[in-house]
């Protein structure tokens, strides 16, 4: 698998450099240079395979001969050790859970995914690599599972103090071992600039042997296309997939599928009102800001790194993403609204992410045929969203429970380059 940098596609990597250097050097970020769609007649006899059957056949034919067969599938088969399961909600309406991982949202199937390829790479090496990881919300605990324990790795959280959940804020702060918690005093766009700024810092480049795990690395996204073929191709028609979106990631993945030939009717990026890819779509211009607060925290993102990879997929035309992508937004009473609804009529209950994709696929307009409306995490990690009546009807899973029973462990840092810097370089 040859990658070039959303920058500059003269800047090549492979997809072993591409997953160590997590951005390129230029400060893009790396999309395949040119994929092999399966075809129609290859597709055909995918109907009934397993998860980890999709898995493997898409990351063979995804990463050629860089991750020989045997050791490709070990990795894939310690990374999907969960069921993503495809429910039918009414006639026309599926809802993909993916949210059955460790720590209950879908960054579990890309966090686990990259923490094993990036053990696998690194087999046999003594120099030990930091994983940095900027989180809104679910990635840092997600990543930081996947990495628990995984030898010559040391992973760094960064998340907004006082920005997170309760109960996301537990599962960052208490997996302890080689996991730090970094709790900065400012915005997911600042933790963001933050990593942005240490992976392509000489100094500290010096020091430390550095890597990336937010969406930005493409061994994180990869594994988000297994659930789309998996899925998609058990409808049987060309679904329309309402993602819910934040930075983007789910929907490269997503879109990518769909160029290694998944038949997709159409993708809906489902935003709250952080939507400036939405608007994008509306009005062709791209206007990043700071990112607002809502219940759908995982997707409070100003400016979506991945939208870089977007308009390197589709040759920066605007009228050729929106062909294949209608943008959605919403706001949190609209959200509210919707779980409640949704319960009410079908006795279903949504968390925030997926009651937006819900409300996307419902009123995006003149779509008809199959929707399969994404659910990015479990309902019992936003209790504070549901009213008496339907958090009775939520089960706390006992890992969660466990988890919020532990006491935290952070490290405070400012916004500033310079702290983090510090901390990188003398914090071992
Ligand atoms: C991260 C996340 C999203 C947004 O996904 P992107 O790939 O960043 O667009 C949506 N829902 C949940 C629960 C998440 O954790």
């Amino acid at each position: 698998m040859i990658l070039c940098s959303t920058n500059d596609p003269r800047n090549r990597a492979t997809f072993r450099e591409a997953v160590d250097r997590g951005i390129a050097e230029d400060g893009g970020l790396y999309v395949p240079v040119s994929l092999t769609p399966f075809t129609p007649g290859e597709l055909a006899g995918w109907k009934g395979m397993s998860l980890q059957e999709t898995a493997f056949a898409v990351s063979r034919r995804f990463l050629g001969d860089e991750i020989s067969p045997a050791p490709l599938r070990r990795i894939v088969e310690e990374s999907m050790t969960f069921p993503i399961p495809l429910r039918r909600l009414e006639e026309d309406t599926s809802v993909l859970e993916l949210f059955h991982g460790p720590t209950l949202a879908f960054k579990d199937v890309g966090a686990r995914f990259m923490a094993r390829t990036v053990a696998y790479f690194h087999r046999g090496d003594d120099r030990e690599v930091d994983v940095l990881v900027a989180t809104s919300g679910d990635t840092g605990s997600a990543v930081a599972q996947g990495f628990y324990g995984v030898k010559g790795v040391r992973v760094v959280l960064l998340y907004p103090s006082g920005k997170v959940s309760k109960i996301q804020e537990q599962q960052m702060t208490t997996i302890g071992g080689n996991v730090t918690a970094l709790e900065v005093q400012g915005t997911f766009d600042d933790c963001q600039r933050l990593v942005k700024q240490a992976l392509t810092d000489g100094e500290v480049k010096k020091h430390r042997r550095l890597s990336s795990a937010n969406s930005i690395n493409i061994a994180r996204l990869m594994p988000q296309m297994f659930y789309y073929f998996h899925a998609g191709l058990q409808v049987g028609v060309s679904p329309v997939f309402s993602v819910p979106s934040g930075n983007l990631g789910n929907l490269t993945a997503g879109v990518l599928a769909h160029a290694m030939g998944l038949p997709v009717r159409k993708f809906i990026a489902a935003c709250n009102v952080n939507d400036v890819l939405p608007e994008y779509l509306r009005h062709g211009t791209f206007r990043p800001r700071p990112s607002v607060q809502t219940i759908a925290n995982a997707m409070d993102v100003g400016n979506p790194s991945n939208f870089a990879r977007l308009m390197a997929i589709y040759g920066r035309s605007r009228e050729k993403m929106a062909a294949e992508i209608g943008g959605f937004s919403c706001t949190d009473g609209q959200t509210r609204e919707t779980i409640r609804a949704v319960y009410r009529k079908l006795g279903y209950v949504l968390d925030p992410h997926g009651a937006i994709a819900y409300r996307a696929w419902k009123h995006e307009q003149g779509m008809r045929g199959q929707g399969i409306v994404i659910a990015t995490a479990h309902p019992a990690k936003f209790a504070e969203v549901y009213d008496d009546g339907m958090a009775a009807g939520i089960t706390i899973p006992p890992r969660l429970q466990a988890c919020l029973e532990r006491q935290k462990q952070s490290v405070r840092i400012s916004s500033q380059f310079d702290d983090f810097k510090s901390f990188l370089i003398h914090h071992t």
